[in-house]
């Protein structure tokens, strides 16, 4: 076909394809959720409901793009990590970026009413990034500070909201915990709302991990350094895991020794 003399502006685009062989991560979180979670009288500190809404998105985009391998979600934020041999679009960033994150817009949209029981007042938006690890401790790391963050808020909320709840108002509570160690908040709870922070639910304390099922994770050990390798097993197609509420279904397609990760 003939190119018009309007082609050269193609030529304005920027080539934004990722490092080859390193583990992409890209993380998406809600946009002003804090106020969504208001709007939409999610329960505090944890809606559940809200949660399980999170996984099943991600769910639904672990669906599309099987190259993912795990994905690790808490409060409005989700990480889906690539294989480190994807090629998924070339590796460019900003079609990963904009197709992961709009189908999980979208998903989460399309599911709500199936998870929630308030109406979905308006239409809720996500940002998106990508970061590259070139080690599998970078990327162990990576997940170690996602979940860490998530123990860290939630303690924190966990508390905070007791302390509402007992009737202080948001200022005086936040005022209250200004400045304590974990420790203090774990005292706080056991000794004046009877709570043991460690009986609190799996998943408001850890977050929740996607993995296709099937997996074994293999440890092996190379030159003193341990990198995690899942292979895939059996596949029936059944459904992911987390810390035992149901993210939905996800299928593999690839083959029985296949190194996940790689
Ligand atoms: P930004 O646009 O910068 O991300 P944000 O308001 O979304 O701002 P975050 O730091 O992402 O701020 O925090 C998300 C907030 O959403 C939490 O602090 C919490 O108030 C609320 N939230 C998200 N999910 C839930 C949930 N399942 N249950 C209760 N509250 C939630
Ligand atoms: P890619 O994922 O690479 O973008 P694609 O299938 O979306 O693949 P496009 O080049 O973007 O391919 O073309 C979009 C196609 O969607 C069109 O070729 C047409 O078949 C269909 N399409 C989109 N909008 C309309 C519409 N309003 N009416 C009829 N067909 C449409
Ligand atoms: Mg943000
Ligand atoms: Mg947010
Ligand atoms: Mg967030
Ligand atoms: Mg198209």
């Amino acid at each position: 076909m003939a190119k018009s003399k309007f082609e050269y502006v193609k030529g304005f685009e920027m080539s934004d394809s990722c490092l080859p062989n390193t583990w992409l991560v890209l993380r998406l979180d809600g946009r002003g959720f804090h106020r969504f979670a208001m709007a939409h009288n999610f329960a505090k500190p944890n809606d559940i409901l809200a949660l399980n809404l999170m996984n099943k998105a991600a769910s639904a985009v672990m669906q599309e793009f099987q190259d993912i391998f795990i994905a690790y979600g808490q409060s409005d934020e989700f990480s889906f990590i690539f294989k480190r041999s994807t090629n998924l679009f070339g590796r460019r960033a900003s079609k990963l970026l904009s197709t992961v994150v709009s189908l999980f817009s979208a998903s989460y949209v399309f599911y709500w009413s199936q998870f929630m029981k308030t109406p979905l007042l308006y239409p809720p938006a996500f940002d998106s990034r990508i970061v590259l690890y070139p080690s599998a401790k970078n990327l162990r790391d990576y997940l170690s500070w996602r979940q860490a963050d998530c123990h860290i808020n939630n303690l924190y909320n966990t508390c905070f909201w007791s302390l509402v709840e007992s009737g202080l108002k948001n200022e005086e509570a936040q005022k209250r915990l200004n400045g304590t160690e974990s420790s203090q908040k774990n005292e706080i709870l056991f000794n004046e709302f009877g709570i043991n922070y460690n009986n609190e639910p799996e998943q408001f304390k850890k977050g929740s991990v996607l993995l296709w099922e099937n997996y074994h994770e293999k440890i092996q050990s190379h030159g003193g350094s341990t990198e995690a390798v899942w292979t895939y097993g059996k596949n029936d197609g059944s459904s992911v895991g987390d810390s035992g509420n149901d993210p939905g279904k996800a299928n593999t397609e690839s083959a029985v020794g296949d190194s996940v990760m790689e």
